[in-house]
């Protein structure tokens, strides 16, 4: 310990050889705070000598600029009264750099003032510091775009709340999702997939700049405050720059990818005024966004919720509907225009639900194409449709056709053509009596997979027909490269919808082109004498609507059979 003052050397030699030992360092200063004494360890943390700073003022190594949040006065006041007082200080080395120090201040009072002494103990703890705020980073902030993380956002969120409420103003939250993002990662790989993620934090951050603040939520989600607000018209030109932004192609890896997004957004305090009310609602309208069709944005409404009780309800309720058996297959009759018999039956989904009844498909098919639970449920279609028509050939109905609707989510299943296959054994159904509807844009998009797909499933002599026909874009050439058997004409042409003489032309052109391409024709939603007249007259092959009958349950649709075979002319 090197000292001015004589006594202290001397006196105590064992104790200050222990001072001396001491890691932390130690500075004793008199009664006007005047260093008088410091040991090597101090010398060592803050680089000065004790020659350089003999007499001077502790503040010498304090750093003013950083310790202004400290109040000294409540320093002094633990000192005075407790005799000690222990706390963090920034302070600063002799060559100006920053540390932060664990100060603990103790003061030896003395019945002669003039004698009281302050013992200061510095401890450098700047590495831990370093180690701190290392955490807080890695806790608070995305590791791969380095943006908030949610953890992060919620705290910003809630700071924007308290600033929202305090000033009397608004903010919103946009919930931003990427369309199709696992797909580019799945085919991709994760790490172009990574390295899109993190071009797209910074075209986010570019498109908000100090208007907010982009967090990633997680995966290919973002959230984004926009505050401070002067209106929500701002908040929807944010909505819109984004994707823009996003609509651009992002170059990766040599790759040009081209993404979209749907975005959420909610607004405080219209829409909430806590973080989850507000993320949950912003949420729910990305969710809404999505459904409209991606690449756009929706604001939050109070039916958005209410839709989303009762779809998340179904889609909850729809994965114990298949193993308690809730779902039963209607059929309706096809008729031959020509002979006036029944040709064939279209398999159609029901949903016997225990508490809201029988439900028709466009309440829960939906939610089954979201939850990927389609692919099971056509399954069982295929099944429970292939074996019931093989009762009816053997019933005597054994020219019967029977059409069964296939999803996309089924049809793109790399063993499809397999599944089919082994549900005809099982049922031994003939294949050339099965009818496989699929849609204009399943044999469209990769059409070059889907035609590979559609010639396997001719080959083991199942029949195809492109359902809903006429609502799709698909051109001339392309269609004449499908092996399909028959064009299902969409009801739309029949239900009015339209022009009712343009719709006549449409459907006379239909026909006209399907047989110079050699399909057969149906014509669906047929409802009045007049629309049968219309077929009848073109050359339509079959025919399907309330005309003949509604989708029945088997026993229903077999006395329905029963009598049109008996009443022929009923046509
Ligand atoms: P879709 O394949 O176009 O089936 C024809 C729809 O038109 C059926 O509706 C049928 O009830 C209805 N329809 C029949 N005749 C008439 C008529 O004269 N007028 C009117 N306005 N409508 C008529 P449904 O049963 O509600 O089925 C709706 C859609 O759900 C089907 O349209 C089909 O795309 C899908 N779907 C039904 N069952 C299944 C299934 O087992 N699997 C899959 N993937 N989709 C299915
Ligand atoms: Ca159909
Ligand atoms: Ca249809």
């Amino acid at each position: 310990m090197k000292t001015k003052f004589k006594k202290f050397s001397s006196d105590h030699e064992n104790v200050w050889h222990l001072f001396n030992q001491m890691s932390d360092g130690l500075m004793i200063t008199d009664y006007q705070q005047n260093i008088i004494a410091v040991n090597p360890s101090f010398e060592n943390i803050t680089g000065y000598s004790f020659e350089e700073i003999v007499y001077k003022k502790p503040n010498v190594f304090l750093s003013p600029e950083k310790a202004t949040h400290l109040n000294f006065k409540e320093m002094w006041k633990n000192i005075h009264s407790r005799g000690t007082w222990t706390g963090e200080l920034e302070t600063k080395r002799k060559n100006g750099e920053a540390f932060t120090s664990n100060i603990t201040v103790t003061s030896i009072q003395k019945q002669q003032v003039e004698e009281s002494l302050y013992f200061i103990i510095v401890k450098d703890i700047s590495s831990r510091k370093k180690v701190e705020t290392e955490i807080t980073r890695l806790a608070n902030f995305d590791e791969l775009t380095q943006l908030p993380n949610r953890t992060q956002f919620k705290k910003i969120i809630n700071e924007a709340i308290h600033q929202a409420k305090k000033n009397h103003n608004t903010f919103a939250v946009l919930f931003l999702d990427l369309d199709h993002f696992k797909k580019i990662n799945d085919s991709l790989g994760h790490q172009i997939g990574d390295e899109l993620l993190q071009q797209i934090a910074k075209r986010l951050q570019n498109v908000i700049g100090a208007n907010g603040t982009v967090s990633r939520f997680g995966g290919d989600e973002f959230t984004i405050l926009l505050s401070p607000l002067k209106n929500k018209k701002e908040a929807y030109e944010s909505a819109k720059k984004i994707i823009a932004s996003l609509q651009q192609p992002i170059v990766c890896a040599g790759e040009k990818i081209y993404m979209n997004t749907s975005i959420g957004c909610s607004f405080f305090p219209e829409h909430g005024t806590d973080y989850t009310t507000i993320l949950k609602n912003a949420d729910s309208a990305l969710f809404q966004a999505k459904k409209a069709g991606r690449n756009q944005y929706q604001e939050y409404n109070d039916s958005i919720n209410e839709g989303l009780i009762e779809q998340l309800q179904i889609e909850r309720d729809l994965r114990t509907a298949l193993a308690e058996q809730q779902f039963e297959v209607y059929y309706q009759l096809q008729m031959d225009i020509e002979t006036g018999k029944p040709y064939g039956i279209e398999a159609l989904i029901r949903w016997n639900h225990p508490e809201r009844g029988n439900l028709p498909p466009f309440i829960f098919l939906p939610a089954a194409e979201e939850t990927g639970l389609i692919a099971e449920i056509d399954d069982w279609v295929l099944q429970t449709a292939c074996a019931q028509t093989k009762k009816w050939h053997e019933d005597g109905h054994e020219d019967l056709v029977l059409s069964v609707n296939i999803s996309k989510k089924q049809f793109d299943r790399p063993d499809f053509v397999k599944r089919v296959k082994q549900t005809l054994r099982e049922t031994g159904l003939n294949p050339k009596q099965l009818c496989l509807e699929i849609t204009e844009s399943m044999a469209i998009t990769h059409i070059d997979e889907a035609v590979d797909k559609l010639k396997k499933l001719k080959s083991i002599g199942v029949q195809l027909s492109l359902d809903d026909f006429g609502t799709g874009y698909s051109s001339l050439s392309q269609l004449k490269n499908l092996p399909i058997d028959t064009l299902k004409i969409d009801k739309s042409f029949m239900q009015g919808s339209g022009d009712e003489q343009e719709n006549h032309v449409l459907v006379k052109l239909i026909i006209a082109m399907a047989k110079t391409l050699n399909f057969a024709v149906i014509c669906e939603g047929v409802e009045t004498e007049e629309q049968l007249l219309l077929l009848r007259t073109e050359g339509c092959n079959h025919a399907q609507g309330y005309l003949f009958s509604e989708p029945l349950a088997p026993s229903n649709c077999e006395l329905k059979m029963k009598h049109i075979t008996e009443n022929v002319n009923i046509i």
